[in-house]
């Protein structure tokens, strides 16, 4: 059987990232999404919410499961038994970066083979960051993120306070 692992912020899940979970559904036997919860970036989002928005997002596919885990990956792995490591390349920023990680798991756990996804050329421009500075600034990229997480995102940024609405910046031009 083969069982593969895809770790990331997810800080939220963007269709880039869906994108890459429906292509690995369909590669592997199981694929466990994993939302890393050891992350030094201050999050938008908690953990639990990010897997709460992550399971309804995959409710339509049946081996995909969601998890969290802090730690190494390869300790991940081990634990449910995976062989594969799933990562997506947008750019060659992404692969140097995505290129150490992969020598490191190799060299943590000799085992763990990383699978490559090259993100699609209508998702390479995304990255979770770059949606939220966006939808914080006023912009809609709903094409871009889950109906759930799109509204999930526009009312986090609104109870902190960080959501500009165009009525604002129609009154202060
Ligand atoms: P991390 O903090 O681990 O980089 P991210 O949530 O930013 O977590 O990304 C998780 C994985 O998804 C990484 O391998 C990243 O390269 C990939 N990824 C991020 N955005 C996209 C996208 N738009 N298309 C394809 N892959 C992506």
């Amino acid at each position: 059987m083969k069982i593969a692992v895809f770790p990331g912020s997810f800080d939220p899940l963007t269709l880039g990232h869906l994108d890459l979970i429906k292509r690995g559904s369909a590669l592997f036997d199981q694929l466990a999404v994993a939302v890393m919860t050891n992350r030094s970036k201050e999050p938008l989002f908690t953990v639990d919410e990010r897997v709460e928005q992550i399971k309804e997002a995959v409710s339509g596919l049946d081996n995909v499961s969601v998890i969290t885990t802090s730690g190494l990956t390869v300790d991940l792995m081990n634990r449910i038994g995976a062989d594969y490591l799933m990562r997506g390349l947008r750019n060659t920023t992404d692969f140097q970066y995505e290129r150490d990680i992969a020598a490191m798991n190799n060299f943590l756990d000799d085992q763990c083979e990383t699978i490559f996804f090259l993100a699609r050329p209508e998702y390479q421009h995304l990255s979770s960051s770059m949606l939220k500075e966006v939808t914080s600034a006023g912009g809609d990229i709903s094409a871009y993120l889950p109906k759930n997480i799109n509204e999930a995102l526009k009312q986090r940024l609104k109870e902190k306070k960080l959501l500009k609405v165009k009525e604002h910046n129609e009154k202060t031009r």
